[in-house]
């Protein structure tokens, strides 16, 4: 295993470093971010502290802390900071929760569930990003439970159930595997829709009660299946 010491050496030689200057940006997007309504202190914070622009390809640094999407390998996108914070928000992780992610990408959000102290399990379906956010996030000091190579339709049954289960890309409709893997008093938040996707939180409140709330409108990349 690669001691913190290590890695953060090998992150300088790798020019991975994170200085004050991305530090006031943070601070700057953290307060656009205000603005636009996020209201959780503890998402600020994270935000604050995550060094997003180690998580972008190298030519798009410039753009990581602007409140914008952007593309990331395999034809995917790393989620805008505000869906991010807000997802987030809505998924009202406690230390030590145990959270599902679907759509590993990145791995900014993950990262961002980790700062929250959550216990994270995270699906990519993409090989190429797989490999590469899971050589990464320990590089940079984030500890997931579980990074998984598969289909996030299916959810990780072998870890359930689960506090919260987050998906990153836009699902067509709700998988029932993601609510059967829900703890009672668990939390999905999914994003639900086509071309646009609606911003949806269903909390299991009973072993068969779940109740649906709606949040906004939202583009994600879509949550890709076996016939797409
Ligand atoms: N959370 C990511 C967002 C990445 S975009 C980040 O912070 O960067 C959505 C991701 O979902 C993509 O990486 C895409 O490959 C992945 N994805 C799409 N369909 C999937 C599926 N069925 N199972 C798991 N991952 C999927």
């Amino acid at each position: 295993m690669i001691s913190d010491d290590y890695s953060f050496i090998l992150s300088i030689f790798v020019g991975m470093k994170d200085d004050f200057k991305h530090k006031g940006l943070r601070k700057k997007l953290v307060d656009t971010l205000k603005m636009k309504g996020i209201r959780d202190e503890r998402v600020l914070e994270a935000i604050n502290t995550v060094p997003r622009h180690l998580f972008m390809d190298s030519g798009f640094v410039g753009h990581a802390y602007v409140d914008k999407a952007f593309p990331i390998a395999a034809d995917q996108t790393i989620s805008q900071p505000y869906t991010v914070a807000r997802q987030t928000e809505l998924l009202e992780v406690d230390k030590g929760d145990k959270i599902l992610e679907i759509g590993t990408g990145s791995g900014y959000q993950t990262a961002v569930l980790l700062e929250l102290g959550a216990v994270v399990y995270s699906i990519e379906r993409q090989n190429e990003l797989f490999k590469k956010t899971s050589l990464f996030l320990p590089k940079i000091g984030y500890r997931p439970k579980k990074l998984i190579f598969g289909d996030g339709y299916q959810g990780y049954a072998e870890e359930a159930p689960y506090d919260g289960i987050i998906v990153t890309a836009g699902a067509p409709f709700v998988p029932k595997p993601l609510l059967a893997q829900l703890a009672v008093g668990g939390r999905l938040v999914i994003p639900v829709g086509e071309a646009v996707q609606v911003m949806t939180v269903i909390t299991r409140e009973g072993p068969k009660k779940f109740v649906r709330k709606e949040y906004g409108e939202y583009r994600f990349v879509p949550l890709l299946g076996d016939k797409n």
